[in-house]
């Protein structure tokens, strides 16, 4: 191969276009060799110089990186050892940027770039280069060049080698062979390319040397390599198919650090950004730009903006990251339009991923390491899941309570700390997973009972639902004015989106002008889908906001007043991390309107929600009082308070039996405590499963000492 490649002519061109301009460069990169042994180019600059060179680049790819490579070699550096330099073309063309969904056959052996997202990664491994082989019969040590997966053998020991010339059998000697750090990697499309719902592709990619173990599952990148195809094999005896797989062989890696780049914001685009900016109306037209099919929710939606933009995160003096996603939880009623809401925030937000927590991936919602036969030939595979895909942006999880132990157990990292560790068989990798969560659930009963606490009602650990920064019960409550109006905005709905198809379909319709202008106003946002990511982009890229003296004072007064309210009957409302969530949702708010300053403001908005969040989940419905043990524990104070009695009277009660308290007795003698009957079966039942007391053989109750 290599001999057919070589081009004496190519090799001077290349010697002196080095000579010219790469000089220093490569005097440069020779005081770090072997350490650093690539040399990136800009495609354009060698373009600029040589178009013909460029266009080989595209071309003949294999030839002109040797070349190129052989080039680098003829160098003259002053350093003793002869250097091997890596030619690492960067920033191609846009034509030459291609869709992973697009790849044709005539792509093969062409230069490309390839947008996308680490999905999986093998671990790093020793790759045979060049063979020592020790043929068996005369004992001679013959060297063969390694150019494909399948180890390649001489076919006879060669002479000019100063072997024997006979066909004979070969031993590998793996001490005196040459080796090349190796691994592969999965790329799949970015989810903000797949609107529409469409499954991402994907392309297996190989690394080589110094390109290895930079990558981990979740890193946005550009592939520039060559594509070709790999026959395909199948079953133990690696039977080989007349159908193969696209492959890349990876020659430079581009990354993308930055949140949002691929949302595109022009000066005329920043000139409308920054005029809507001071609209009086920004909050209102925001939150009508959210889902307007969906009726009605308008803190919810509040909310969703706020999710969008995002706080700062923050470290604290202890070296403490401190998030600054916000996570928002709704639990609803079947049928309350929460997966309408998720469906529309995937679409909505930039860079999203949309997940079930009931998929039963190995990846899942988290990340796994798996020995992988079929993508990773049998090697240790790390493979992100929809938290880490979604790095940098919205995680949409529907049924997040219905997601498996192994998620749950990684789950409170990654919305924590933003980050999920794995330790597997000797691998381990830290996957990022920097983004805000929007993940909706099902109450265990099918239908929520606002008459009990929220979190004993769905089927999530109270230790994750803390992780929160809002939860929003959604009912279904009957109502006859909301019903009224709900099932006139469902209908107009309805009739909007026929009309628009209508209108897509043959642009014209039956319905008077006025009326349809009306009724497809019902369903249009505010903003486009297409402006608001734009708005939100230049937000977050742009505008870090700080809480100003006065509204830091607000939320502090706010939080004070409501914890010493609840000192009368002694629980505890709030904790530090409801305080982290009032400074979020004021940052965030000041983002909206691209302001660098959280003013009392943005501190009131904040405070509202909160408010709004705390009277539906965080309140015990006994005493109407704020209760975040709701959320810490799952019972609120009363019932606690209730558990310590019946706790008592079953001590008591169990003293004086071998079979424990009898049900009947306890609940006789919680009537005189005050306590009704259901309430004490309830209690009991807590109790039982806190382990505080158990059952005996025949019915009675001990406590557990
Ligand atoms: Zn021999």
């Amino acid at each position: 191969m290599a001999r057919l490649l070589k081009d004496k002519t190519l090799i001077d061109t290349w010697t002196a276009f080095l000579e010219e301009h790469y000089k220093s460069e490569i005097e440069s990169i020779a005081l770090e060799y072997p350490e650093k042994r690539s040399l990136y180019f800009d495609y354009w600059d060698i373009d600029r110089v040589d178009p013909k060179l460029t266009e080989m680049l595209i071309n003949q790819p294999y030839k002109a990186i040797f070349n190129a490579e052989e080039a680098l070699e003829n160098i003259d550096v002053a350093v003793e050892n002869k250097l091997k330099l890596h030619f690492r073309v960067v920033n191609l063309p846009d034509t030459n940027k291609i869709v992973i969904r697009k790849i044709r056959a005539n792509h093969l052996g062409t230069f490309v770039a390839v947008e996308g997202l680490v999905k999986k990664r093998t671990e790093v491994r020793p790759k045979l280069q060049v063979g020592a082989f020790q043929c068996q019969k005369c004992g001679a040590v013959l060297r063969m060049e390694q150019e494909e997966d399948i180890l390649k053998e001489p076919s006879e020991c060669y002479e000019d080698q100063g072997g024997c010339g006979r066909v004979s059998s070969f031993e590998l000697l793996t001490n005196l062979s040459e080796h090349i750090d190796s691994q592969k990697i999965e790329i799949q499309e970015n989810p903000e390319e797949l609107r529409g719902g469409a499954q991402p592709e994907r392309i297996s990619v190989y690394l080589e040397d110094d390109l290895v173990g930079i990558l981990e599952a979740g890193d946005r990148v550009i592939i520039n390599g060559i594509l070709h195809s790999q026959q395909r094999r199948r079953g133990q005896s690696q039977l080989k198919l007349t159908s193969f797989n696209k492959v890349m062989d990876a020659y430079s890696i581009e990354r993308q650090e930055h949140a949002f780049e691929e949302v595109e914001v022009t000066p005329e685009d920043e000139k409308e950004i920054l005029k809507i900016s001071k609209d009086p109306e920004i909050y209102t037209k925001m939150k009508g730009s959210i889902a307007p099919t969906i009726y009605g929710m308008d803190v919810e939606k509040d909310s969703l903006v706020l999710q969008l933009f995002g706080g700062m995160p923050k470290t604290a003096p202890d070296g403490t990251e401190i998030r600054g996603d916000i996570h928002m939880l709704l639990v609803g009623d079947p049928g309350t339009a929460k997966s309408q809401l998720l469906a529309y925030m995937h679409r909505l937000a930039p860079r999203s991923v949309l997940a079930s927590g009931s998929a039963s991936t190995r990846a899942g919602l988290t990340a796994a390491a798996v020995r992988d036969t079929e993508f990773g030939e049998g090697q240790w595979t790390i493979e992100g899941g929809a938290m880490v895909l979604a790095n940098d942006g919205l995680a949409c999880i529907d049924e997040f309570d219905k997601m498996n132990d192994e998620a749950r157990g990684s789950m409170h990292e990654a919305m924590e700390q933003q980050q999920i560790s794995v330790a597997k068989a000797g691998l381990t990798a830290t996957l990022k997973s920097k983004c805000s969560v929007l993940a909706a659930a099902n109450p265990k009963q099918g239908r929520l009972n606002e008459y009990k606490s929220l979190p004993g009602q769905i089927n999530i650990q109270t230790a994750l639902l803390s992780r929160f920064d809002l939860i929003f019960s959604i009912k279904d409550k009957p109502n006859e004015t909301t019903d009224t109006r709900l099932s006139k905005h469902i209908l107009r709905t309805h009739r909007g989106i026929e009309i628009a198809e209508n209108i897509l379909k043959c642009e014209k319709t039956e319905y008077p002008t006025e009326e349809r202008d009306a009724l497809l106003e019902n369903i249009k946002p505010v903003f486009e889908p297409e402006f608001l990511r734009k708005y939100v982009a230049y937000g977050k890229r742009n505008i870090f906001p700080v809480l100003t003296d006065e509204a830091a004072d607000a939320i502090r007064e706010y939080y004070v007043k409501v914890r010493r309210r609840s000192d009368d009957n002694d629980s505890v409302p709030f904790t530090p991390r409801q305080l982290e969530c009032f400074v979020r949702l004021a940052e965030a708010s000041a983002r909206v309107r691209l302001s660098n300053k959280a003013t009392i403001d943005d501190a009131k908005r904040a405070i509202f929600i909160v408010t709004q969040y705390l009277k539906r989940v965080g309140t015990d419905p006994e005493t109407g009082n704020f209760d975040i043990d709701i959320l810490e524990t799952g019972v609120t104070h009363s019932q606690q308070k209730r558990m310590n009695t019946i706790y008592d009277i079953i001590s008591n009660l169990g003293k004086s039996s071998d079979e424990g308290a009898d049900t009947e007795d306890i609940v006789t003698e919680a009537e005189i405590a005050g306590i009704g009957k259901e309430e004490t079966e309830d209690s009991i039942k807590h109790l039982v499963k806190d382990k505080q007391i158990f059952k005996m053989p025949k019915g009675g109750y001990k406590t557990n000492v």
